[in-house]
């Protein structure tokens, strides 16, 4: 039959072999390297200046807030060193004209005036405290040290950062636009409007969502060694690992606490392969791109997160809905369309929409093992507007479906199996026979079915891991902007301690210097 041939030649245009999974690890790892060393690159490896991950047994109370699209959410976490926590939050919307605002200022006030109302609402004795001390000191440096909340501030908008409290804003995306804010540091930007209402807040870390995933695994994950990378499978894909800091060869602008000798490294991986080296392009792909608004970038993404793997799915439908020599989705099937009516496709039908089609239906395509496809052929009616489908249309839909969905968790697999064969974890004497742990957030991973274990079958096909596959742990993780970013404005709080120890010690060789003859007495009387 035309229709199950035609299918075929599609999903076999889809195929991304164990050759081609092989290939594209060791080009993932070259790109990594290469990001590792110079600016510019394809894979960003932007140094976080996160120095350490939490193990379970932080203690303390911390705040956190996220500003990432249509929501503002504040929260306080209460961490209780037992891999457990206590969270509070309040989420808000932003007002749209305030996305568009004239000043940068505007929008910060608010969000300033938020926390504030969280803290008024649920921490309102601290608060109380606070305010009445403040009424009795008068000069502005006597408030420094008052701090009593360390903020972790996640930030989904394009940053380039150079401190672990420091990032400008590169450009806004998701509908925001208030230029004015474009070059400048988001997190003083809501400091000095957090002090102009004298709040007892401290914003101590700029956190990437990935980063923040890390850390939350990291915390809550069972393993006593922690998580090596937290990644993100969502509207995008991205991924934040530990790095050894003698493999970071490119200049750090900024001061941070070398000790632990690593660094979290948010790899920026939905650019990898810009160049399209090795990742598969079909002729939807193409056309996808053409669409897009960003064309010549994001490609791995592109191939990979939510946000497109819905559109290839409507532009692979649409194509083949219109091949005169095939019958999908048209009436000519209704003689054996087993629900006895005609099918059709409205005119409004998100099909000829671009970017009309959610990916949720390839999670619903994948979980539908009926046998009459019921719960798809409802979701193709719903949510697609194409009326009374027959059975076999629905089955070539699914067929496509998952073929799109396991290239991208075979793709999914080739970042995942570079960064653990570049951490080199599995061969750590230290760790023998041990799980390596990772954190994974976003609807696609978290709901469409099999997608975790599609990767972990790519793995055991992969040079340099094999049958250890069965040791990495991929361990669902939400929070990552909650208490992920609780964590991080922790490890902030260790790290501004230790810095103050440099500087000090840094003093004290200068002095030293500066008299020799100390030292030489010094040294002979040692
Ligand atoms: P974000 O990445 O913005 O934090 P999510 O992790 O929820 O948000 O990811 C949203 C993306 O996931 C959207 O592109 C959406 O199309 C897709 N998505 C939502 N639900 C599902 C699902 N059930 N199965 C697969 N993809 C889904
Ligand atoms: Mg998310």
């Amino acid at each position: 039959m035309a229709l199950e041939a035609e299918t075929q030649a599609i999903v076999d245009q889809f195929e991304f072999s164990d050759d081609d999974v092989n290939r594209a690890v060791k080009e993932f790892l070259r790109q990594m390297d290469e990001g590792l060393r110079k600016d510019g690159t394809s894979l960003s490896q932007i140094p976080t200046y996160v120095t350490a991950v939490p193990n379970g047994s932080e203690k303390g109370l911390y705040m956190a807030v996220d500003l990432g699209g249509t929501n503002f959410r504040v929260c306080s976490i209460q961490l209780l060193g037992n891999n457990s926590f206590r969270h509070t939050y309040n989420k808000v919307a932003i007002p749209k004209h305030l996305m568009v605002a004239k000043t940068a200022q505007e929008l910060f006030a608010f969000l300033a005036l938020e926390i504030k109302k969280f803290l008024q609402e649920h921490h309102n004795e601290d608060f109380e405290h606070h305010i009445r001390r403040r009424m009795t000191v008068s000069a502005p440096e006597g408030f420094r040290d008052e701090h009593i909340f360390r903020m972790g501030f996640t930030f989904s908008f394009p940053v380039k950062q150079v401190g672990i409290n420091k990032g400008t804003l590169i450009r806004w995306t998701k509908g925001f636009d208030i230029p004015d804010a474009v070059g400048k540091d988001v997190c003083a930007l809501l400091q000095e409007e957090i002090d102009k209402l004298h709040l007892p807040v401290k914003v101590a870390a700029l956190v990437n969502d990935t980063v923040g995933t890390l850390m939350a695994r990291s915390y809550t994950s069972p393993n006593k060694h922690g998580s090596i990378l937290g990644a993100i499978f969502g509207t995008g894909t991205n991924g934040a690992y530990i790095e050894k800091l003698s493999n970071l060869k490119k200049g750090l602008a900024g001061e941070y606490d070398d000790t632990t000798g690593h660094m979290v490294i948010n790899t920026e991986w939905g650019s990898f392969d810009n160049q399209l080296n090795v990742l598969p392009t079909t002729k939807w792909d193409d056309a996808l791109e053409k669409g897009s608004i960003n064309p010549g970038y994001q490609m791995y993404e592109k191939r990979v997160s939510g946000m497109f793997l819905g559109e290839i799915l409507r532009l692979v439908t649409l194509e083949l809905h219109n091949n005169p020599n095939v019958s999908f989705f048209k009436d000519e099937n209704s003689s054996f369309n087993d629900r006895g009516s005609v099918t059709v496709i409205d005119r409004d039908s998100p099909l000829y929409k671009p970017w009309g089609v959610d990916t949720s239906i390839m999670s619903t395509a994948e979980a539908d093992h009926d046998p009459e496809l019921s719960a798809l052929r409802q979701s193709l009616e719903k949510d697609l507007k194409i009326y009374a489908p027959a059975y076999e249309d629905a089955l070539a839909f699914k067929r496509i479906s998952h073929a799109i969905g396991r290239r991208a968790a075979r793709l999914a697999a080739v970042a995942i199996a570079a960064v653990v064969i570049q951490t080199g974890k599995l061969d750590d004497p230290e760790l023998l026979g041990e799980e390596i742990d990772i954190g994974v957030d976003g609807s696609l991973v978290e709901h469409y079915p099999g997608f975790r274990s599609m990767i972990t079958e790519a793995l055991k096909i992969t040079e340099g891991i094999g049958e250890s596959a069965n040791r990495i742990k991929i361990g669902l993780t939400q929070d990552g902007s909650g208490v992920g970013a609780a964590l991080i404005a922790s490890v902030a709080a260790s790290m501004e301690k230790n810095t103050s120890n440099v500087d000090y010690i840094g003093e004290l060789r200068s002095t030293v210097k500066a008299e020799p003859s100390a030292v030489d007495e010094k040294a002979a009387s040692d």
